[in-house]
């Protein structure tokens, strides 16, 4: 059967109604489908965040030459970029894009819908066409925070390109529990308390509901998005 995005379902009824296991069987299928159908152009993006590392295992589980992609910055904290270094050397079908290009050193907190477009949202566009990607892969959630309540497993956001979510009914903690129980090394910055990850000036340890609540604290983005979710990805681009 082809992977469609006819049918859409009440997501949010089944963030409740199945449990862990039925969840890593459901996003396995939803992955095993996609490879079927787009065989080398389906491709996970991979954030290095905890939801990424489950989605880049559960794919290797599929199949293990799935390839993918990595979108890093300047800004990264060293941790980061140390643990970048060992998935890559683990996972050479990762290939690391950036944005090199100069801007001003305080462009995160003059304007940081233009850092994230030109630092993750153009890396992210120029992965998509190098890689000749088809279907991309994303570890979203519909539970993360007030930004992301409206998405669906499978999305079409932009011409020729299909977006698979195959974890968007997961809530935090099974996506802790799927990486104890299979093992999976996480970024080394949670054990400092943060709960979701981004580029060092735009992330805060924070509590509460909203897992993402520490990002961009203090400006107009706060809590939302870097842009790769919500603008066009594929399409005339320069870099
Ligand atoms: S998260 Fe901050 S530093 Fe990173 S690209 Fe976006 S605005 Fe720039």
């Amino acid at each position: 059967m082809a992977i469609s995005v006819a049918n859409q379902l009440d997501v949010s009824s089944l963030v409740s109604s199945l449990n862990f296991a039925q969840k890593v069987e459901r996003s396995l299928g939803l992955i095993r489908e996609a490879r079927d159908e787009f065989g080398d152009g389906l491709v996970v993006a991979n954030s290095l965040g905890k939801d990424s590392l489950v989605v880049w295992d559960l794919a290797k589980r599929v199949d293990p030459l799935i390839r993918g992609f990595i979108v890093t910055t300047r800004f990264k904290p060293k941790e980061t970029l140390d643990f970048m270094e060992q998935i890559v050397k683990r996972y050479p079908e990762l290939r690391v894009f950036s944005n090199n290009a100069p801007i001003p050193e305080d462009l995160p907190r003059t304007d940081p819908d233009r850092c994230c477009e030109i630092l993750k949202v153009e890396p992210t566009r120029q992965a998509i066409q190098e890689m000749d990607v088809k279907c991309w892969v994303t570890g979203l959630r519909c539970t993360e925070g007030r930004t992301r309540t409206d998405y669906q497993e499978i999305e079409q956001r932009d011409k020729d390109l299909l977006k698979l979510n195959p974890i968007l009914i997961w809530h935090e903690r099974e996506i802790w529990q799927y990486l104890a129980l299979y093992g999976v090394p996480v970024n080394p910055r949670y054990a400092k308390g943060y709960r979701s990850l981004g580029c060092a000036p735009c992330t805060q340890i924070s509590q509460g509901a909203d897992e993402r609540a520490g990002r961009w604290i203090g400006t107009s983005k706060c809590g939302g998005e870097c842009g790769i979710h919500t603008r066009p990805i594929k399409g005339d681009f320069q870099i």
